[in-house]
């Protein structure tokens, strides 16, 4: 025969390890782990241990892991404020603050991981329910337990939701500002005009070979950049002075030395770049023209002949 226990309320006699009387539902708490005490206390612990996670947002999201988003935030607003907009780098220096504060502050808190907990809990639950589950006011605190469990679940998975929606957010932001290209350099945008305007240089070029000058002339007035616009001045200079060398020539072949080489001096070459960077599109031109004038000089006699500009006279 096993130990037997009183009911302290109608006194029955009861097995040792009962927790409600049969006869009179008389509550028996027991002593140690079992405890009713023990038992909600160890509950409510693993239910605090869980409060952190309510109410997560996507900006407590990136608090979090601060110390890798911080950093990149502040590496893609610089390389916006590079590529786009000056003014990212006010967002990218803000970032650099927050960035450098994290460093020092102390880690939050790792969540706890829910799974275990979640044994404990259900064990705790279990046992609660197996002892005094029977009783009414019990049950009410059990089911109490539980929803409070439930929001806490729910929580977790919002926050986790939070935490990838917060991760992606950074990878999107990270890979746009690394993805979008370079601005363009005064060159390459310079290059991209002249290249757009092939056509009509081929138009121009097609306008001198048949003479048509005043065409070409026109044709200036559609080109936007620079390098066309010497080229072109250039190519109708050329010609132009191309033309009056040959009638010189003329001169030299009937012998009128004396007003060819009064004509041969007069002629030369008005520069068209303005500055030093284009005065490489035009060179070529001018040496040509040298070419030529020195052709026609060639052909004078003795003592008429001039002196011919060289190439480091441009
Ligand atoms: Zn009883």
């Amino acid at each position: 025969m096993s130990q037997t226990i009183k009911c302290p309320s109608c006194k029955a006699d009861l097995p040792a390890n009962t927790t409600i009387c049969e006869w009179c539902n008389f509550v028996i708490n027991q002593e140690g782990a079992n405890s009713i005490e023990n038992i909600s206390s160890d509950l409510e612990g693993i239910i605090r241990s869980m409060k952190e996670i309510e109410n997560p947002t996507i900006l407590s999201s990136f608090n979090k892991n601060a110390k890798v988003s911080m950093p990149l935030f502040t590496i893609a607003s610089f390389l916006l404020a590079y590529k786009v907009n000056g003014w990212f780098a006010v967002l990218g220096i803000i970032f650099l603050v927050y960035s450098i504060i994290s460093i020092f502050k102390k880690a939050a808190k790792p969540t706890a991981n829910l799974k275990p907990l979640k044994a404990a809990f259900d064990e705790k639950v279990r046992s609660f329910q197996n002892l005094y589950g029977v009783n009414n006011k019990y049950k009410a605190q059990i089911q109490q337990y539980q929803n409070d469990w439930k929001i806490i679940e729910n929580e977790a998975i919002k926050g986790k939701i939070f935490e990838w929606i917060s991760y992606g957010v950074l990878i999107s932001i990270f890979t746009i500002a690394y993805v979008i290209p370079e601005p363009k350099t005064n060159t390459e945008i310079n290059n991209e005009l002249s290249n757009s305007e092939t056509e009509i240089m081929l138009k121009v070029d097609s306008l001198i070979n048949v003479n048509k000058i005043d065409f070409a002339k026109n044709e200036l007035l559609n080109i936007k950049s620079t390098q066309n616009n010497i080229e072109v001045k250039s190519k109708i200079q050329l010609k132009e002075l191309e033309q009056a060398l040959k009638s010189i020539e003329k001169k030299i072949e009937s012998a009128d030395f004396i007003s060819s080489k009064n004509e041969l001096n007069k002629i030369s070459w008005i520069k068209n770049s303005a500055e030093y960077d284009s005065e490489q599109f035009e060179i070529k031109y001018y040496k040509q023209y040298i070419l030529l004038k020195n052709a026609v000089n060639e052909k004078l006699p003795e003592g008429s002949k001039i002196k011919v500009e060289d190439e480091f006279d441009f």
